[in-house]
């Protein structure tokens, strides 16, 4: 595996594309961020800005590129030389033009995953306030209600609503389709199942990249 790849993983609601970034990131040392995570930080600020992001990421909706473009900037700005993932950005063609101008990208990673499962693996969704995910139905914790890792209490995501969930997919299937397409164009498209197990979605994610 190259040890300095510049990556960005997207997919549709659910798809791991979070949890794969943090399992390849800890595993070959990468640094990776989330533009959901990083968003979420925004949101949870006392200011107009963060009412503002608060809102929008509960309606499922996209934050304005601008915002996005701050927080990519300064991201971009603290890495030195060598490898990341981005994980969730760009999720736009105009994004996608900004993010060009900064960085020459290696690939692009889709984990693809049916819209059904995307819906099933949402509403059940989990978190643990340090990132680890459970399942209620496929993947539970051993105590309920606790994570396993670090015994701290499981919430939902507020927009893990059946609304917010598929306006966050009608804009997946419509905005970042056009994202992974223009990334296809340019021979810079990976894609991995994401339907599988999660070992076995991150060994095809492993031999996919370690052919680049
Ligand atoms: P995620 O954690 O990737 O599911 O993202 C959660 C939410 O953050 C999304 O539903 C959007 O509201 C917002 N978001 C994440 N990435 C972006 C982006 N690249 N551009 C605009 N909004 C974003």
């Amino acid at each position: 595996m190259k040890k300095d790849l510049k990556l960005v993983f997207l997919g549709p609601q659910g798809s791991g594309k979070g949890t794969q970034a943090k399992m390849f990131a800890k595993k070959y040392g990468y640094k990776t961020f989330g533009m959901g995570d990083l968003l979420r930080e925004v949101a949870e600020k006392d200011s107009e800005l963060g009412k503002k992001v608060d809102e929008i990421l509960d309606a499922g909706d996209l934050v304005p590129n601008e915002i996005t473009f701050d927080i990519i900037k300064a991201k971009m700005s603290e890495l030195e030389v060598g490898g990341f993932i981005m994980e969730g950005f760009p999720r736009n063609l105009e994004q996608a033009t900004v993010f060009d101008a900064l960085v020459d990208l290696d690939a692009v990673v889709e984990f693809s995953l049916p819209e059904e499962e995307s819906l099933n693996r949402l509403l059940y969704r989990l978190v643990c306030p340090n990132g680890h995910i459970y399942n209620e139905k496929t993947l539970k914790p051993k105590m309920e209600g606790k994570c396993d890792v670090d015994g701290l209490f499981l919430t939902r995501r507020d927009d893990d609503t059946e609304e917010s969930i598929r306006n966050r997919l009608k804009i997946y299937h419509t905005d970042t389709r056009q994202v992974l397409d223009h990334y296809q164009k340019i021979n810079k498209l990976v894609t991995v199942d994401g339907e599988q197990k999660i070992e076995m979605v991150a060994l095809e994610l492993e031999e996919k990249l370690s052919e680049l």
